[in-house]
């Protein structure tokens, strides 16, 4: 399908488009999940600014309305599938609204089918392998017909137009997919295998993202350990965009399976590479983590932020974590909590399990009371606060170079950035320092947040 689609076919859509919405035609897109999607929501714009469409700032001034959903957890779903009803209305007083959705729910065995059957306001359904074909869907649309299009499987799609959200801080996408089916994930299901980005293209969209003015980019695949076969290939990758002089680079995300030597090393050598790192635990047992078929042990999980810590005494660690996974005894999640005692994270995101259909743990017996999975998660994120709030003590005093990211809601006179370490900064300035690094003294710490001062 992709060789099929060549360039030719790809102008011919976007030019019959541009013909037929004519002048003033808007778009707006509402993307629900991860980064990739972050990502996935940038290219939709590029390819629908392609066709002629500009953008609205809310859905009712728009003419196009296009959904990238996430099918990660259950709640992201049930409030996307919820949105897509609410135009249902709003389709009513404007006729021609075009609704699209996309994304990973969309993968999900039968979802295409049940919106072509029960939604049948919405005009244009892709995957996550198809969104290069958006330009042929909307066209499909706008001459009557409803452009549904999943494809089971995807390659790569080099050079596709984007509308970066950010200036100076931008998302690259590294490899698409994962093949590690950790036992409650649906994204090998829904992403498919690994496909990894050539080396060359990744570089070259570095660069020109560099000489636009980009002071940070953020590295981004399911695993990107797994990188073209290992963690070596991504350090290699590392090596030569910290040559290219970006101020900052980050990555996620990380699987502890595949942390390699070379990549621990990178963190204690290369200058551009920021001091966090996401590495998700899950949980803090050892057979917990053999039923999620994570392939790592809490023991092994350890050593790694040792050498780490090792490499980069201040780096900041940051973790995912499942509570209340199937079968998990009391006893169990008491060792994912002293897991956390000993990692100390800076921060972590919570999730109380919840079965997806089509994976392995969605089968498991699980008969933890729903009360019981939440005194759990409570008792986690009450612990967690106060590791975040000791790993902010510990700055204050510090001074820290900011990643100006914008003007405080609270206050025009107010900016925020983030560290190296990812921790967010609050300090006196205005509008104008958005997009720039300043030198920050840390002079004291909130709940989530530090305060600091200009040097
Ligand atoms: S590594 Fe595991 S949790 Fe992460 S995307 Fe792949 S299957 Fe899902």
């Amino acid at each position: 399908m992709e060789q099929e689609y060549d360039r030719f076919s790809r102008e011919m859509d976007a030019r019959a488009v541009r013909d037929a919405i004519g002048e003033g035609k808007k778009y707006h897109i509402v993307v629900y999940g991860c980064q990739m999607n972050v990502r996935d929501g940038e290219t939709a714009a590029g390819l629908l600014e392609e066709m002629g469409f500009s953008r609205a700032e809310s859905r009712e001034d728009a003419d196009l309305v296009l959904f990238e959903t996430c099918c990660v957890r259950e709640n992201a779903e049930n409030r996307a599938l919820g949105n897509v009803i609410w135009l249902k209305e709003l389709k009513r007083d404007k006729p021609d609204l075009l609704i699209a959705v996309g994304g990973c729910m969309m993968q999900e065995p039968g979802m295409a089918e049940r919106i072509r059957k029960m939604y049948p306001f919405v005009d244009i359904v892709f995957g996550t392998h198809n969104l290069y074909r958006l330009r042929h869907l909307v066209r499909e649309a706008v001459e009557g017909r409803r452009g549904i299009e999943i494809l089971g499987e995807g390659g790569l799609q080099e050079g596709l137009p984007a509308v970066r959200q950010s200036s100076f801080s931008a998302f690259v996408n590294i490899m698409y997919g994962c093949n590690n089916f950790c036992s409650y994930c649906i994204v090998p299901y829904v992403r498919g295998r690994e496909r990894s980005r050539a080396q060359e293209d990744i570089l070259e969209e570095a660069r020109r993202l560099r000489d636009s003015g980009v002071q940070e980019i953020t590295l981004l695949g399911q695993n990107v350990n797994s990188y073209q076969g290992g963690g070596a290939a991504f350090a290699e990758l590392l090596r030569r965009l910290d040559e290219m002089g970006i101020p900052r680079i980050r990555f996620m995300t990380s699987h502890p399976k595949d942390l390699s030597d070379e990549l621990i090393a990178a963190f204690g050598s290369l200058k551009h590479l920021c001091g966090h790192l996401h590495l998700p635990v899950q949980s803090g047992s050892d057979r917990i983590l053999r039923e999620m078929n994570r392939h790592y042990t809490r023991e092994k999980y350890l050593s790694l932020v040792e050498r780490l810590r090792a490499v980069r005494p201040d780096i900041g660690l940051t973790t995912d974590i499942i509570v209340g996974f199937p079968g998990e005894t009391e006893e169990e999640f008491r060792e994912t909590l002293s897991l956390c005692r000993e990692v100390r994270y800076d921060a972590a995101f919570t999730f109380i399990y919840s079965p997806r259909q089509g994976t392995r743990a969605a089968s498991m017996p699980d008969d933890t009371p729903a009360a019981e999975k939440t005194r759990r998660i409570e008792e986690l994120i009450a612990l967690q606060h106060e590791h975040t709030a000791s790993a902010l003590a510990s700055q204050v005093g510090r001074v820290e170079r900011v990643l100006v990211e914008g003007v405080s809601e609270r206050s025009s006179e107010t900016v925020m950035g983030k560290t190296s370490r990812f921790l967010a900064v609050n300090f006196p300035g205005k509008a104008d320092l958005v997009g720039s690094f300043v030198d920050v003294r840390i002079t004291g710490a909130g709940r989530n947040t530090l305060r600091g001062e200009r040097v």
